[in-house]
Formats: C-alpha cells, structure tokens, sequence
C-alpha cells in the first residue's frame, strides 16, 4: 500500500510569521497591484504581521523560465506572446522570460499541428443538451455520483464530481478528494482549497473563473495515493467531463495527478516548467497547494508556474 499523501491538509505545518511575511513580500514583488491588495484589502494584517513584515528581508531576484526540452527550437516572435499578463507584465525579466516560454509553446503546437480544443470527440452529452456545456456537466454529474465501479464507493461519504465555469478556459486536476472533500462534495476546500483561492486570485482568476476537479471521484482512505484499477475505472469520467469542457489547458496539481493524467512515472521536478499534453489539451504541473502548506519556500516556484500559466492560457485564447 502506498504512503498517506503529504498533502493532507490536516497534518500541514503552519507557516512561520517571518516565513510568510518573507512569502508575501515575494509575492508582491512578483505581482501586480492585485496581491497586496489580495492580501491588505481583507483586513488580516495584524500588528504582529506589520512588524515582520518590516523586519523580513528583501525579496529574491525572479527565478528564471524552464523551457520544455520538447521546445528546443528558437522561439518564433508572437504577438500573443508579446502580450504579458498583468502578473508577469510588473517583472520585466519574469515577463520577458514567460513570454519566450509562450512562444516556444505556441510554436511547438504550431509544429506538431495539435487542434484547439484537443482531440476528445465531443460527449454525447453535449448534443443531446443541444451544446449547453452546463447543462451537460449537471447530467455526466448524475451519472457519476452513483458510481459502484471501484471499491472508492463503499468508503465514500460524497463523490465529488466537480465545480467551476462550464466554459472555463483553464482546468484544475488533483489527484482525489481528501478528507474535507469528501465530507462537503467539493474539490479543494480547507486550507489546501483556500491556498488554492489565493494563487488564482495572483493570477487574476477567482474560483468562478475556473473548473476545478480531480482524477478520482472518491477519497481513497487514509488519503493514500490512488491505486491503478481506482484510476482505470475513473479516468474516464474525467474524461468525459474534460470532452465536455474542452479547456484551452489545464494544470495538474501534484506529482500524483501529473503522473496519472500523463501516465508517466517522471518525478514533478521533470514535469513542472515544461508544456505536456493530454488528448491534445496543453497541460502544466505545479505542486499542490497542501505540499505548499508544507512546504512554503516551494511557493515562489508555484507563482512562476501559474504566471507562466496564464500567459500560455492568455495567448491560447489570443489566436
Ligand atoms: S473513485 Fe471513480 S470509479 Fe471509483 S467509485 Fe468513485 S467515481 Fe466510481
């Protein structure tokens, strides 16, 4: 049996004050004006987090872009690549460094001639709802709910199916639902979902703006990793709703749901800072944002990932 996950939420270590005071002025200096105001306009900074933040030393130069190593090629100019996002726009060598790393992709899609929207045919599901993507996702959802296909089911308290933006340009895969998932029905809540809340809202997305979902549908007890029949016997769920979104990308949050969507045993630092695909769609890796509870020194990396993110999201919906 595989080891419990470290991303349990309920386990994490709670970041030091210095730690995230040092955290958040990083963040800032890589942001535009939505982080501090993500952060001073909620009212939460206290005495004590003025005084760190004062004493917390200056934050680190911005990390430079990984490229794919299947994006050997120069990069051809792009004027959607040109058009940094406001997070990456307030660091001109972030900036500079993402919209090389947009291009590199743009060109490498361009090359291997992969189709917008990917190469899931469509679901029936969104013909017989004559297109309404929403409507669609509500009927695959009473489809899966009931699910009995893997042992999950009799441990489950709900399956979580799902939430977000039926015509969401960017998809969010975890691997399965944890403890509090499991008790609400929803992906991502608790302190992990509420870390996940906070990098969309870097990037200048809030939750509504996104779909957000997992490759297994049923916590797997104990919150270990999934096992290969639970995810032959989901995967397609997931893909169903995936030919029904059809997102410009998506993000895979964690080694484990990078792994499985890719079905590669590659370690997460191989998978982060390149471009994959999955059925055609772009798809990045990022850590989970439990591991980040975990671990905060790994939330610098986290920021450039989704910043370069956005960007490719940004110039995917240029074209
Ligand atoms: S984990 Fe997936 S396949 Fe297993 S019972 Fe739940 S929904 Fe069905």
């Amino acid at each position: 049996m595989s080891a419990p996950r470290q991303e349990s939420p309920d386990d994490s270590t709670p970041d030091s004050l210095p730690a995230i005071a040092a955290d958040l002025l990083a963040w800032i200096h890589q942001n535009d004006e939505r982080a501090p105001a993500w952060f001073l306009d909620r009212g939460i900074v206290s005495p004590e987090m003025a005084a760190a933040l004062a004493a917390a030393p200056a934050p680190r130069a911005p990390a430079e872009v990984t490229v794919s190593p299947v994006t050997a090629e120069p990069a051809a100019t792009s004027s959607a690549a040109d058009d940094a996002t406001p997070a990456a726009a307030a660091d001109p060598a972030f900036a500079a460094a993402c919209a090389a790393f947009v291009a590199q992709t743009l060109a490498l899609i361009d090359r291997e001639g992969v189709p917008a929207g990917g190469t899931l045919p469509s679901d029936p599901l969104l013909a017989a709802h004559g297109g309404d993507k929403a409507a669609a996702l509500a009927a695959l959802c009473a489809e899966v709910l009931p699910c009995t296909k893997c042992a999950l089911n009799t441990t489950r308290t709900h399956t979580v199916f799902g939430v977000g933006n039926p015509d969401a340009d960017l998809v969010f895969i975890g691997e399965a639902p944890g403890q509090d998932e499991d008790l609400q029905g929803e992906p991502f809540v608790g302190r992990s979902g509420q870390l996940l809340t906070k990098i969309l809202g870097a990037i200048g997305y809030t939750r509504d703006d996104v779909y957000i979902g997992n490759i297994l549908k049923c916590r797997p007890p104990g919150n270990r990793d999934p096992l290969p029949a639970e995810v032959e016997q989901c995967e397609p769920h997931l893909r169903r709703q995936l030919a029904i979104l059809r997102p410009r990308a998506i993000c895979c949050l964690g080694r484990v749901a990078g792994q499985t969507l890719l079905g590669t045993d590659a370690s997460l630092g191989k998978l982060r800072g390149a471009v994959h695909f999955y059925a055609g769609i772009p798809v990045m890796v990022t850590y989970h944002p439990a591991a980040l509870l975990r671990n905060p020194g790994w939330k610098r990396d986290t920021w450039d990932d989704v910043r370069r993110l956005r960007a490719l999201v940004d110039a995917l919906a240029a074209r």
